[in-house]
């Protein structure tokens, strides 16, 4: 028993080793695509319910890699974050949005809104409004997303401060996620914020039954009567896109509707819809 306790040890050893081998390997692609100028922001537009109109854009990372093709947050942003570069990345994103979305009201590519994920650490940082040149962009029109874990407690007043510097750059404030974790019901009434995001995992059963859709309907009163706009994001079937319309669902996004795409693609598809 002891020499397979000892073996299983050496094992558990062996798959450690691997295992922080893998990450420092990927710490170090990190780094090199940040020399390399690799991580970039993709699009996914937005649609007004009413009128299925375009009526925004949400700025996701993503890492052109040499070998693995264009990846997801998921395969980077907490290694990033552990090894204290996400501001790096965050930083050159921030740069090339604010650059594409300047560059397409020059060009009156109709794109009325762009929002950016916000990560709870960066909310006190002292350049982060620095980090986003917006203020050649109408009052309104660039939105920080941020999760809703943050506005579980009441503001501190470090908080309220950095929130209130965010409102005089005119950038609004959108709640992500919401429904997911940790009910912030709270952060409703002391942030009032522009608008609220339902997230996909409350979304996706939305049409399989009554309790689920009496839910939604809760949530899109809720908002409204305090009024906070309401997003649905996940939206992956036609008939979600219909039952959040007619329940009076403001914003839609999801694979149902568009993608996320690279500057060139997103670039191309909004050309394609401006007037001959
Ligand atoms: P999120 O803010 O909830 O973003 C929505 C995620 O859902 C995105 O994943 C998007 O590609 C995906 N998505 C959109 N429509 C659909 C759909 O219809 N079905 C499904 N199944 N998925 C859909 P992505 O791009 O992998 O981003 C994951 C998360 O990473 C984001 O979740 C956000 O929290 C975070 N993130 C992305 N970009 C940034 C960034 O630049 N900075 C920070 N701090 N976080 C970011
Ligand atoms: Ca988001
Ligand atoms: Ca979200
Ligand atoms: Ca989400």
């Amino acid at each position: 028993a002891k020499a397979q306790k000892g073996s299983r040890t050496v094992l558990f050893t062996a798959e450690l080793e691997n295992r922080n081998r893998a990450i420092k390997q990927t710490a170090d692609d990190i780094l090199r695509g940040l020399d390399d100028d690799a991580f970039m922001p993709f699009y996914q537009l937005q649609f007004d319910a009413k009128t299925l109109e375009i009526s925004g854009v949400e700025t996701l990372a993503r890492w052109q890699h040499p070998e693995h093709g264009v990846l997801a947050p998921d395969r980077f942003l907490k290694i990033a974050e552990d090894i204290d570069v996400m501001w790096r990345i965050d930083r050159s994103l921030a740069e090339k949005a604010c650059a594409d979305f300047l560059r397409w009201r020059l060009e009156g590519l109709d794109v009325p809104r762009m929002s950016v994920n916000i990560s709870a650490r960066r909310l006190l940082d002292p350049q982060l409004l620095a980090s986003f040149p917006t203020q050649s962009f109408p009052k309104g029109t660039f939105v920080f997303e941020m999760l809703e874990s943050i506005f579980l407690d009441a503001l501190d007043d470090e908080m309220s401060k950095a929130i209130d510097r965010i409102r005089k750059a005119g950038i609004a404030i959108e709640i992500d996620d919401f429904g997911t974790g940790h009910a912030s019901v709270l952060g409703l009434t002391t942030l009032h914020p522009k608008r609220l995001k339902i997230d996909r995992a409350l979304i996706a059963p939305l049409t399989r039954g009554e309790r689920h859709r009496r839910l939604i309907a809760a949530i899109i009163e809720m908002g409204h009567a305090l009024d906070i706009e309401i997003v649905a994001e996940g939206v992956e079937t036609q008939a979600q896109i219909d039952l959040l319309r007619t329940m009076g669902c403001d914003v839609l996004q999801g694979y149902a509707l568009a993608r996320p795409m690279g500057t060139r693609d997103i670039e191309a598809f909004l050309r394609a819809r401006l007037p001959a």
